[in-house]
């Protein structure tokens, strides 16, 4: 596409953001790529070099080591490092502006917070808190030595598991609650970095489009939602679409 065809298009997102009432960003892995962390699924994902049968709950209950030694190294060894890029950066600066009410994001990275943002929905939870599969006794990732697995909760010594959503877990009540609130507030969905594969987060952005939402999707390549309920593609990389996004909306990051 020529160049000055994505220009209009950014514009045209910015203008309709800017004359929106309700401004909802809904984030996948694909806005943290930028920032070191794969994705699962698509070009250098980790499904590709692993097992995801490690993710669900029921080898998690029965084999919790095994899954541990995985989950270590993706998530606690490889996320801490990682730094918010100007994709998470300028959705916070949206927010502080008034042009967004909340991000809910499929990421359980904390990257949206340690950019700024405040109103975050972690719709799969987060990897900052282990909870005990025995009493559900919750604590930090920090709190807890990782270096003997499976990690045992301080309190009645059972297996602790982090406190993100596995395959075949329920979404926490509360944030599938505030997803279908969102869908049925919003006038604009900022649809980035999101197979729209993952279920029943997928749904969210659809029903936001059956209520009568614009859709503005970011992402390198088309997805699920694109041919479906995308009014505005803008293809290519989060930071740098954010980046001229911002510019349209007059904020600097
Ligand atoms: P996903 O639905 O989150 O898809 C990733 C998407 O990002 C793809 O559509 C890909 O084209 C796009 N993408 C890749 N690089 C991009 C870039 N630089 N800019 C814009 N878009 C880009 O699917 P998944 O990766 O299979 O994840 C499955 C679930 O696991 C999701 O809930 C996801 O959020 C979660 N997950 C979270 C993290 C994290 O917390 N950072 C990492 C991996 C997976």
């Amino acid at each position: 596409m020529r160049k000055t065809v994505v220009e209009n298009l950014i514009k045209n997102a910015a203008d309709i953001i800017c004359r929106a009432k309700h401004v909802t960003a809904f984030t996948g892995a694909g806005i943290s790529v930028e920032s070191g962390i794969p994705p699962f699924r698509g070009p250098g994902g980790l499904w590709s070099k692993y097992d995801p049968g490690y993710l669900m709950i029921d080898y998690f209950l029965g084999n919790p080591l095994k899954s541990w030694e995985l989950i270590r190294e993706l998530f606690y060894e490889n996320f801490g490092r990682a730094k918010p890029n100007l994709a998470h950066i300028a959705l916070a600066k949206m927010e502080e502006r008034g042009l967004l009410k909340t991000v809910i994001t499929q990421n359980i990275d904390y990257l949206h917070q340690l950019a700024g943002s405040k109103n975050v929905c972690e719709y799969h939870g987060t990897y900052r808190y282990l909870r005990c599969v025995q009493c559900g006794y919750r604590l930090t990732a920090e709190e807890t030595h990782l270096e003997n697995l499976p990690p045992k909760c301080p309190e009645c010594g059972g297996v602790l598991k982090p406190d993100f959503v596995f395959f075949g877990e329920m979404i926490p009540e509360d944030a599938g609650r505030q997803g279908l609130i969102e869908a049925e507030k919003a006038d604009v969905f900022l649809v980035i970095g999101s197979t729209g594969e993952v279920m029943p987060a997928a749904q969210i952005p659809h029903q936001a489009f059956m209520n009568g939402c614009k859709i503005i999707e970011i992402n390198i390549q088309p997805s699920n939602f694109t041919n479906v309920i995308t009014h505005i593609f803008l293809r290519g990389k989060a930071s740098e679409v954010m980046r001229k996004l911002a510019r349209y909306l007059e904020i600097e990051l």
